[in-house]
């Protein structure tokens, strides 16, 4: 009898006839991502019955995924763990008590345009608001990216910010997704930074290197190579799933080249919230070469209350992963909380 794990490995095969590399550079893949509900439910062979509410939830935050993505789902499968992450849904339109437009009251930390200063030593550096892929549950899905845009001017005075304040030791790249600028611009980035002594390590927040394994470059390894910065990069992976042979080889090369390598996920009800989905997550990440880092719960973000899994819960969840792996593959269960100076832990 075929198991379950040979039907998806089976069934990912039938959309993979195409590998990664036959969807070009990774810039192509990016301007080649699927923005349209009709196309990838096609693609994937699901109910038109989903395409209505798709097409509602689309006009609050559109659907983007690339190809690469899409090749680690299941065909007919609604529940894909991965498909979830991206198909808009019908609940997302309901307005839930709690739930808001800027769930971590970022725009109240926000001392000069693309700079979000809401912990001690560290600090995000806003560098563009385009990702590869639109996640249903990005509590940063209404952030304002029009209004911290990097212009000459506010470039200038983001950079006088973090020189003038000698306790930020590291400064978090973010976005959207920073790795979305191509690497010229982000070695100017870098170089920057690089001038200012007390700025010692540079960290990237991004999925990039797990939507489309091919961003990882050689002038990003070489860029990262030649970093006097301490570079480390957290990814962000939910699911097993999304750790294929390509994203296994991107981490490789990033850690050949010194790169810290972690990874954070959120906990989201119908894709991750089971003991064994977040044991199977830690231990492909850990094959990969990545440790997890933080587990998130939901942020109360308008559109994304049908992902919540209560605190009971994530807790079980987490002592259930504590009772059968190593300490180093449990995340640290995590809530952010507006005004706290750093996150808060769970568990
Ligand atoms: S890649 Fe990150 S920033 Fe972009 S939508 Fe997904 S969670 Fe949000």
């Amino acid at each position: 009898m075929i198991t379950r794990s040979e039907l998806s490995v089976q069934s990912r095969a039938q959309i993979s006839t195409q590998t990664i590399s036959d969807f070009g550079c990774w810039q192509t893949q990016l301007a080649g991502a699927i923005t349209s509900p009709e196309q990838l439910l096609a693609m994937l062979q699901l109910s038109p019955g989903l395409l209505s509410p798709a097409l509602k939830a689309c006009q609050e935050f559109p659907l983007r995924v690339p190809h690469a993505y899409i090749q680690r789902m299941v065909p007919g499968n609604p529940d894909d763990p991965l498909l979830r992450q991206v198909l808009p849904v019908g609940e997302e339109c309901q307005h839930i008590e709690g739930y808001g437009l800027d769930p971590l009251a970022e725009q109240s930390q926000n001392p000069t345009d693309g700079v979000i200063h809401k912990y001690h030593g560290r600090l995000l550096l806003i560098v563009g608001g385009a990702c590869a892929v639109n996640c249903r549950f990005c509590f940063r899905r209404h952030f304002p990216y029009q209004d911290n845009r990097l212009d000459q001017d506010s470039w200038h005075n983001a950079i006088e910010y973090i020189r003038s304040d000698t306790s930020i030791k590291e400064v978090i790249l973010s976005g959207g997704d920073p790795l979305a600028n191509n690497d010229r611009r982000l070695a100017n980035i870098a170089a920057e930074l690089n001038a200012i002594d007390h700025v010692a390590t540079l960290r990237i927040h991004t999925r990039l290197p797990v939507v489309i394994p091919d961003r990882v470059t050689d002038e990003l390894i070489n860029w990262f190579a030649r970093q006097r910065l301490q570079p480390v990069m957290v990814i962000h992976a939910n699911h097993a799933n999304e750790i294929d042979d390509r994203v296994r080889e991107a981490m490789f090369r990033l850690k050949q080249a010194g790169v810290t390598l972690l990874n954070q996920a959120v906990l989201l009800k119908g894709v991750n919230d089971s003991a064994s989905a977040l044991i199977q997550l830690g231990e492909a990440l850990f094959k990969a070469g990545v440790l997890p880092y933080y587990l998130h719960l939901l942020d109360p973000v308008h559109g994304a209350a049908h992902f919540d899994v209560p605190d009971v819960t994530a807790t079980r969840l987490i002592q259930e992963v504590m009772a059968h792996c190593p300490g180093y593959l449990v995340p640290r269960l995590v809530r952010e909380i507006p005004g706290r100076p750093g996150k808060t832990w769970i568990l």
